[in-house]
């Protein structure tokens, strides 16, 4: 395109800065030829379904992750709850997680017929605060499951501590959080369980997809027939010699498996993760440079004993020194053709939760404050390093355009 940029005039005071001809989607999955024959060559396989396409990229996570078991099914959702039930997690029992996330997380909770307890996350990474578990613990609790936020590990040592001093399990949610590391640790190794997402718009993706990490035998073990039926896949081996399609079901299961299909794109998605993860580092670090002279804007923290998987990059709008709520930045950040989107309406806020559980919503005020102010930004490895400019010309623009003057209030 020659001319990339159109001038348009703004009433503001402000003098017009240029806006981008074209929309730039809050998010764009990398696909290339890699992934498009390997799905061809599973669809002339003739097996679509699990199979050797899925070990193969099980495999290959386990060991790019330093898991000993690396378990594919079909969603992150799927995965939580395998996991939750692989625990024993079931009705009468309390886990243990942070308002601050997505529905998925506290559901697979209620699947189990358990309760979900919700407790506020951390001024600043926005990750659950470890003193509110403790503080949150009863005897009828079973687990704790932190939440990932953005990319950035919780504070895994704090709440490792309290789970062995409980004798609870810690099941991470990590499906913002490939390839994240914790004192040079990968996310997915630091708890019980962990359960990863390849959702479309997440870190890698397989369309639609997740993994289950884990160093437990046992769990792996159940989680592996679980996830299919509840069948003992080797019981034929066990009693006779009548072949193959003898199976004994051992439990009553879900259909929670990962495809072929699915696994073609993950396998070629997780050889290209490296590279993924240098491109959002790359537009985190431009981001950061390029928003930090804003006094209006609260941009994310990194804690120097983690390694960030940059899923997303939420800013915190100072609505204080603004004369735009967080709704109206949103809607002018559109008009600078530059896609947005919000993580998250904390899950204590919602309907459900306030019906059947009473929570208010000053019950996890810093939650609350952080749903006000939050924008993420688009962040992923398409975007050139002029879209980053654009977007923080965009966001810098806004902000001159609505400063609230602080001698006249
Ligand atoms: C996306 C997401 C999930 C669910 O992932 P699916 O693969 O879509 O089931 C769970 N937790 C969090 C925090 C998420 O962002």
């Amino acid at each position: 395109m020659a001319n990339q940029y159109e001038i348009v005039s703004d009433d503001s005071t402000v003098c017009a800065s240029p806006r981008r001809s074209s929309f730039l989607p809050f998010h764009r999955p990398s696909i290339d030829d890699g992934e498009i024959e390997e799905m061809i060559d599973t669809l002339r396989s003739g097996w679509l379904t699990m199979g050797p396409k899925t070990l193969r990229f099980e495999e290959q996570f386990a060991r790019y992750i330093g898991a000993k078991y690396a378990l594919a099914v079909n969603s992150c959702t799927a995965g939580l709850h395998l996991a939750l039930n692989a625990i024993g997690v079931g009705p009468g029992d309390e886990v243990i997680t942070c308002t601050f996330t997505f529905a998925a997380t506290a559901a697979v909770i209620l699947h189990c017929g358990a309760r979900p307890v919700l407790v506020d996350c951390l001024p600043d990474t926005l990750t659950i605060d470890p003193a509110q578990v403790e503080a949150a613990i009863t005897p009828r609790t079973k687990a704790i499951l932190p939440v990932h936020f953005a990319g950035h590990p919780c504070e895994m040592a704090e709440i490792l501590a309290i789970a062995s001093r409980h004798n609870i399990s810690v099941i991470e949610d990590a499906a913002h959080a490939l390839p994240a590391a914790y004192h040079g640790q990968r996310v997915g190794t630091l708890g019980d369980l962990a359960a990863f997402s390849f959702y479309a718009g997440k870190n890698i993706t397989t369309g639609e997809g997740g993994m289950v990490t884990t160093n437990n035998d046992e769990y792996a073990d159940r989680i592996a027939q679980r996830r299919l039926h509840g069948i003992s896949r080797d019981a034929w081996k066990r009693y006779t010699d009548q072949g193959s399609w003898y199976y004994e079901i051992t439990y009553p299961g879900f259909k929670y498996n990962m495809t072929d299909l699915n696994a073609s794109l993950g396998i070629h998605q997780l050889r290209k993760c490296d590279r993924f993860h240098a491109k959002r580092q790359r537009c985190a670090a431009l981001y950061l440079e390029g928003l930090s002279p804003l006094d209006e804007i609260t941009l994310p923290t990194v804690q120097p004993e983690v390694e960030h998987a940059w899923h997303l990059f939420p800013i915190r709008l100072n609505l204080e020194s603004l004369t735009v709520g967080r709704d109206s930045f949103i809607e002018l950040l559109r008009q600078e053709k530059i896609g947005t989107s919000v993580h998250f309406i904390p899950l204590h806020m919602h309907p459900y939760y306030r019906q059947v559980f009473g929570y208010r919503l000053q019950d996890c005020p810093r939650a609350l404050s952080a749903f006000e102010r939050i924008i993420s930004l688009p962040l992923y490895p398409e975007m050139t390093e002029e879209d980053v400019g654009d977007v923080v010309r965009a966001v810098t623009k806004i902000v001159a355009a609505h400063q609230r003057s602080a001698i006249h209030g």
